[in-house]
């Protein structure tokens, strides 16, 4: 793996000049750990989102859907262990009080002014807050820290609206909040993020056939939205470093530009959540009550944007001049298509591209009208943001009702008939 110099700062730059990430509260001098989505952003979040929901909910009779209250009531967490386990070490210099996760530190001295460490604490990652207006120990709550423990609450509820049979899955996309002890690397390791989880339940000797099972579709899935086994690594998570919950862990790491870490994971949770929860199944047929095992595929969208924009970060030379471009797989790229008349100022141009552009959009949402600057300019600012397909009405388009479509990847224009854009376009 290959550390690419500056290509972080690049990214980072390109996310916030292009309206895909914003530093969270930046009038306010930001939030360490906080980001927030600007248009383009939330549209690749919700592509991803939607593959994901599509791949693993919608396309199979075995999953159902959920969305859970963030806030849950906090017998939750000490029944899952999270009060007493979701810890960290976290070690403070005794000369300029900086912070540090013990674990991530290379030497056993402050990795900002090389002063002594004061002795190790325990630092529990949940943040906490308080439900209505009293703010004593009986009003204590919990932002989650995963949105598993909202979906292992509701499978009692699954079963008696649904009758679901063994086995089945249970997904969810949404927030969690981890203080974490040092956000860092921009998307990577923030304190407000985005899950998407499955918790698959099933007969505890079965486990190994649904392991493999997980891991295959979530390589299907990786495939899809464009990261494949050349980016993407297994490493099998030793006994000492996995979750208090996990039998089993595999840890998928991408090359992130700062280093090989973990895009997302998959765990084999046994029977501890339900067991935790006194939650059980009842198998009519077979008249046997048992508690199920759990396989937990867990992704982090966040982890996903950051690894999409740095797989699709291109820089290369076309026509002569050298160009940017994010090189997104069709069906991810926020803008799908850009429309513009040739020249700005002539009327009955921007009146046919606005034509035109309408057509297209009916049927693919994500299309956009552009008439800003000129002809080259535009393109270089869909090439940024990484539009597959670039419309353009000009003059002959008025006599023949054709336009040029031009390919984002190779530059390469040609003319189609309007009727044939649809068909025509990869999205
Ligand atoms: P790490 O070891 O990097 O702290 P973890 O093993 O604690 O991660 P899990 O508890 O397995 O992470 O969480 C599941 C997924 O949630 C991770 O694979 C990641 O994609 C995402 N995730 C976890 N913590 C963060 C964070 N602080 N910022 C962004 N995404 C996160």
């Amino acid at each position: 793996m290959k550390k690419e110099e500056g290509k972080m700062e690049k990214i980072v730059s390109l996310a916030k000049r292009r309206g895909f990430v914003y530093q969270g509260s930046e009038v306010w001098g930001g939030l360490s750990g906080m980001w927030d989505f600007g248009p383009l952003g939330v549209t690749l979040k919700n592509n991803i989102k939607n593959s994901w929901w599509k791949k693993f909910v919608d396309d199979r009779e075995d999953m159902y859907g959920l969305d859970a209250a963030i806030i849950m009531n906090s017998k939750t967490w000490e029944a899952s262990g999270h009060l007493k386990n979701f810890t960290e070490k976290l070690v403070e210099c005794s000369k300029c009080n900086a912070q540090f996760r013990a674990d991530q530190l290379k030497e056993n001295k402050c990795a900002k002014c090389g002063g002594e460490l004061k002795e190790e604490q325990s630092f529990n990652e949940m943040f906490e807050t308080n439900v209505g207006a009293s703010k004593d120990s009986s009003s204590v709550a919990y932002l989650r820290p995963e949105t598993a423990q909202g979906i292992f609450v509701n499978f009692k509820n699954i079963i008696d609206s649904f009758h679901p049979r063994l086995p089945f899955g249970i997904a969810q996309i949404g927030k969690a909040f981890r203080n974490e002890i040092n956000a860092r690397d921009f998307l990577f390791r923030t304190r407000e993020f985005e899950q998407m989880e499955i918790e698959y339940f099933f007969k505890g000797e079965e486990w190994e056939k649904h392991f493999e099972d997980w891991r295959v579709s979530s390589w299907e899935w990786l495939n899809e939205i464009g990261l494949n086994k050349d980016v993407v690594h297994e490493l099998d998570v030793e006994d000492k470093d996995r979750a208090h919950y996990s039998k089993k862990t595999i840890d998928f790491e991408y090359d992130f530009p700062f280093g090989r870490s973990e895009l997302f994971g998959l765990a084999y949770r046994t029977n501890y959540d339900l067991t935790n929860h006194k939650l059980d199944y009842l198998d009519d047929r077979e008249g046997e009550r048992f508690i199920p095992h759990v396989i937990e595929p867990s992704f982090g969208v966040d982890r996903i944007v950051f690894a999409l924009l740095n797989e699709a970060y291109t820089e290369d030379e076309l026509g002569g001049e050298e160009r940017v471009y994010l090189k997104f797989k069709p069906n991810l790229a926020p803008v799908k298509v850009a429309v513009f008349p040739l020249l700005k100022n002539k009327p009955e141009l921007v009146a046919k591209a606005r034509e035109v552009f309408e057509i297209v959009r009916k049927e693919i949402p994500q299309t956009m009208f552009d008439d800003n600057g000129n002809i080259g300019k535009r393109y270089r600012r869909q090439d940024e943001i990484g539009t597959p397909n670039c419309i353009t009405i000009d003059f002959d388009t008025l006599e023949d009702d054709t336009v040029t479509l031009r390919d984002r990847d190779t530059g390469e224009q040609k003319r189609i008939k309007i009727e044939d854009i649809v068909s025509s376009i990869s999205i």
